[in-house]
């Protein structure tokens, strides 16, 4: 049905409520800024994250509420939240337009800060056995496989936190990674080793995903594609990295050769007026706590973008070093 209501225009609009979508609302709208975030989901990666122990200054805290935490403070400030998906920006004189699934908005600045997605394993089975058994979230589906036997591939920081997680809950859990080393942090190898119910299994991959209703086993091959063992499983979780889906974004924007967003020191792109944040954008480290600090600058950098462009008054930019 045709959507009739007037175009409700922002002074910023923020894609993406994870760390740094978040953070930078509560920057914008600290600031008194007209703030509007569209979001799929709120707390993004983090927001899977079960325990996190280098979030400085909270100590050991879930994902899960430290992200809503974030949106509290956002909220509190004025920021608003819709639960929409962005589709398509436009630029319109110094304005742009954006759709939605359901809506459109016009804004005067546009924050991106959608993050990034879960890289899918691409063997025979995955698409079809996708919620069947098949995971990218432990900590959304983990209690689904309490007493049961998982399995969960990939060698960072996100198979070694599932792993531990998952462990509390399945029976066994076989921690698969196609290289003789994981890349994930030592503290983490150090404590997943010394779980009794997992069994690492190094230098192994999976070349298919079995099962007719739901997933029943996996096959194992070893770094040169040879077949090694069919291994019964009830659910398989994917935790191999991330994608950067930002082909939506179209031309407004430059991308690396990882389709990340480009962006400068200052988290601008390359259209004045539009700023990015955070896991979606080249910066080298994922972590929470540098999106957070990359979405508090490109809220500040929009702020100073719409003090000179609009002439908007308010609070003025942080600490320097004075001009003489
Ligand atoms: P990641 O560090 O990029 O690791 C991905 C892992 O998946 C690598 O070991 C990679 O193998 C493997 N892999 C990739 N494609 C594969 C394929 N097709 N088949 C089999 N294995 C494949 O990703 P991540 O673990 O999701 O972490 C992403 C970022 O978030 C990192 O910066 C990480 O530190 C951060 N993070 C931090 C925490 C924490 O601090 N507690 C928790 C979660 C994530 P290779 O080693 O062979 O490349």
């Amino acid at each position: 049905m045709e959507n009739t209501n007037p175009i409700e225009y922002f002074d910023v609009i923020i894609i993406g409520a994870g760390a740094a979508g978040l953070t930078a609302g509560v920057y914008t709208s600290r600031r008194a800024l007209k703030t509007l975030i569209i979001s799929k989901d709120v707390g993004g990666q983090a927001a899977l994250t079960t325990e996190i122990e280098n979030y400085p200054g909270v100590g050991l805290v879930d994902g899960f509420d430290l992200m809503n935490r974030f949106l509290a403070d956002a909220k509190k400030f004025g920021a608003i939240l819709k639960s929409e998906e962005a589709r398509k920006i436009e630029k319109e004189n110094e304005d742009f337009l954006i759709t939605t699934n359901s809506n459109q908005y016009r804004a005067a600045s546009i924050i991106l800060a959608f993050g990034l997605t879960p890289r899918d394993l691409g063997v025979p089975g995955e698409e079809e056995l996708k919620g069947r058994g098949v995971s990218y979230c432990a900590t959304c589906d983990g209690p689904l496989f309490k007493e049961k036997n998982v399995a969960v591939i990939g060698g960072g920081n996100s198979a070694l936190d599932a792993a531990e997680y998952i462990s509390r809950l399945a029976k066994k859990v076989y921690l698969i990674h196609r290289r003789d080393k994981f890349r994930g942090d030592e503290i983490l190898v150090e404590r997943v080793n010394k779980i009794s119910n997992i069994e690492i299994l190094l230098n192994t991959n999976i070349a298919a995903i079995v099962g007719t209703a739901k997933v029943e086993a996996i096959e194992l091959v070893d770094i040169e594609n040879k077949p090694i063992k069919s291994l019964a499983v009830d659910g398989l979780f994917v935790e191999i990295g991330h994608v950067a889906k930002t082909d939506w974004v179209g031309e407004l924007v430059e991308f690396d050769d990882h389709k990340q967003i480009k962006t400068n020191k200052n988290c601008e792109t390359k259209t004045a007026g539009i700023f990015a944040a955070g896991d979606v954008t080249d910066i080298a480290y994922k972590q929470i706590i540098i999106s957070g600090g990359e979405g508090a600058k490109a809220a500040l950098q929009a702020y100073k973008y719409l003090q000179q462009t609009k002439g908007i008054k308010g609070v003025n930019i942080d600490w320097g070093v004075a001009k003489k």
